[in-house]
């Protein structure tokens, strides 16, 4: 194995502004041309700019909001070994989620993914279940070998009893309780921080990422794309050899000849106590269904993500699409079969879904979305290559396939650790959850109150972020309104009754520096 290259903590290269954003708009504008042109600031487009840049090439990327502004923010946050895929009769992508998990929790994103349990409960009635989903487990754990993940990472699968599942899982139903299955598979500390991750390390090998830049037409033959500045109106022209339609969702908008069978998921936000989740994920299996099933995700700051749904849907709020009631009862009435004390809708703190951007094949019948493949798309249309579908945990892998279309020189990005990745002296006196978020960058996080104390403040009662957090995004990561941080570089908006005072409060600390202000309701305006 090749060692990982680590850029070294805060790698000036790596620290993206509004005004290094201004810069470098006015450089393309200009009539600067690049080699490719990134659109979609999602994790395919900001994996796209890394590989590229990281083989030589000038590299811009547009993103028409913010980093993550779409699906990417709204996943479950697993980094997985792709067992439902097995289970779906697709080896293909099982192996490749596999091999795709040990590059990044080993290689690229340690500090960013963490192993999680995750705890089927064997009832006494319903023991075939959790047998058949020790005998997924045990296939997952096979693949997880052959990836080359070790078992110190991820521990082997196995049946425990009720002693051990209780103590996993606290708040498992007592009556009948034969013990659990459980397997192991990796979690991201969040998504959003993944993509900005990943854009601030594509940054530090060249590449000029600029949010804000909504893409209106594509001419691929004179190599020309026509984009407006959204945060001043103008329009500009932009010139790349390459461009590389990355817009999850929005694919067709700039590419007709694709065809996506989007689908709607929903998790709702729930305090860690009630949803009985301890060390572990609570994992229910569907009824009527197999390898699927509704999941108890812990968060740090007490909370847990519980998902999630699979259905077909016509939206076109790609952005922050509204979650269904009905998706939320029916998660819940799942997992309250596994629960020793039922929750409601009343419980919980919020909810949220996305839109998956599924490719369609054409041959999917009747079948539901849940059964459509997750491989994903790489299509090349003479200067235009678009790609969509996949998957969070396999990002790497797509933005190779796309990048090895474009140039010969040989793929880096498996030996390249992203920003924040490397040592970390946890002697020092950080709090735990900013060590998980920022990794090696977490003691120059913190040192960011040192003179101002009250950015050390939660920045909500009770949550587990800080108003370091919000400096920090705007001084290195591109946070350029208050939305930005507290949606997407925090996820504190995520709780419904934290978003308001959290966002008033992070207008305080900026005092004037981000372009938009809370209103009386808590909505944001610019
Ligand atoms: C509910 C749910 C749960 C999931 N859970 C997991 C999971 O646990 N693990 C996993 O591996 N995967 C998971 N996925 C899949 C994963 O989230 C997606 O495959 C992935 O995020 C798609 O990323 P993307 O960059 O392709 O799209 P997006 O994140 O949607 O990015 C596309 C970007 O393009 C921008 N854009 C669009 N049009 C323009 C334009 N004209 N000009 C400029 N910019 C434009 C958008 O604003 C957007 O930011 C989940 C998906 C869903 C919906």
């Amino acid at each position: 194995m090749t060692t990982v290259l680590q850029l070294p903590p805060l790698d000036p290269a790596s620290l993206l502004s509004g005004a290094r954003r201004e810069r470098d708009l006015a450089h393309l504008a200009a009539g600067g041309s690049t080699d490719v042109l990134v659109i979609g600031g999602g994790i395919t487009g900001v994996g796209v700019a890394l590989d590229a840049a990281t083989r030589g090439l000038s590299v811009a990327l547009v993103e028409q909001d913010d980093l993550a502004n779409g699906t990417s923010r709204w996943s479950s946050k697993l980094v997985h070994g792709g067992l439902r895929y097995l289970a779906k009769g697709s080896p293909g992508v099982a192996w490749e989620s596999a091999f795709e998990r040990a590059v990044l929790a080993q290689r690229v994103a340690p500090h960013l993914i963490h192993p999680l349990a995750q705890v089927v409960p064997d009832f006494a009635g319903n023991r075939g279940t959790a047998r058949l989903a020790l005998v997924g487990q045990r296939a997952g754990d096979a693949l997880r070998r052959a990836a080359g993940t070790p078992s110190s990472l991820l521990p082997h699968a196995r049946h425990v009893d009720p002693d051990l599942a209780l103590r996993l899982v606290p708040g498992l139903r007592h009556e009948g309780l034969m013990g659990a299955s459980v397997g192991w598979d990796c979690q991201l500390v969040d998504d959003a921080r993944l993509v900005v991750a990943v854009a601030r390390t594509a940054a530090a090998y060249g590449a000029r990422i600029l949010t804000r830049v909504q893409v209106l037409e594509v001419d691929p033959a004179a190599g020309e794309v026509q984009a407006v500045d959204t945060m001043t109106g103008t329009t500009v022209t932009l010139r790349a050899t390459t461009v590389v339609n990355a817009t999850g969702v929005w694919a067709h908008e700039l590419d007709e000849s694709i065809s996506l069978h989007p689908s709607l998921g929903t998790h709702v936000v729930m305090p860690t106590a009630l949803v009985g989740a301890g060390h572990g994920s609570l994992t229910v299996p569907v009824p009527g269904t197999i390898g699927r099933f509704v999941l108890s995700l812990p968060q740090t700051g007490g909370i847990s993500y519980v998902g999630l749904t699979d259905n077909e849907t016509d939206t076109t709020d790609f952005a922050s699409p509204q979650p269904p009631a009905a998706d939320v009862d029916w998660i819940l009435e799942i997992l309250n079969t596994a629960l020793e004390i039922p929750v409601t809708p009343a419980d919980a703190l919020g909810s949220f879904a996305g839109v998956r951007p599924l490719v369609s094949t054409g041959d999917h019948g009747s079948a539901s979305s849940a059964d459509i493949s997750r491989k994903h798309l790489v299509q090349r249309t003479d200067q235009l290559i678009t790609v969509t579908g996949g998957k969070l945990t396999t990002y790497r892998r797509m933005a190779q396939d796309v990048v090895d279309l474009i140039t010969d020189a040989p793929c880096r990005t498996k030996d390249i650790g992203l920003i924040g990745a490397g040592p970390v002296d946890e002697r020092l006196d950080v709090p735990e959850v900013l060590w998980r978020r920022y990794g090696n960058e977490a003691p120059i996080v913190w040192d960011l109150g040192e003179l101002r104390p009250e950015l050390r403040e939660p920045l909500a009662p009770g949550s587990s972020h800080f108003g370091v957090e919000a400096e920090f995004g705007l001084a290195a990561e591109l946070a350029l309104t208050v939305g930005d941080v507290v949606d997407r570089r925090t996820r504190i908006g995520l709780v419904a009754e934290a978003r308001t005072p959290a966002a008033l409060r992070v207008a305080g600390l900026a005092a004037g520096r981000l372009t938009d202000s809370p209103g009386v309701d808590g909505a944001l305006v610019g």
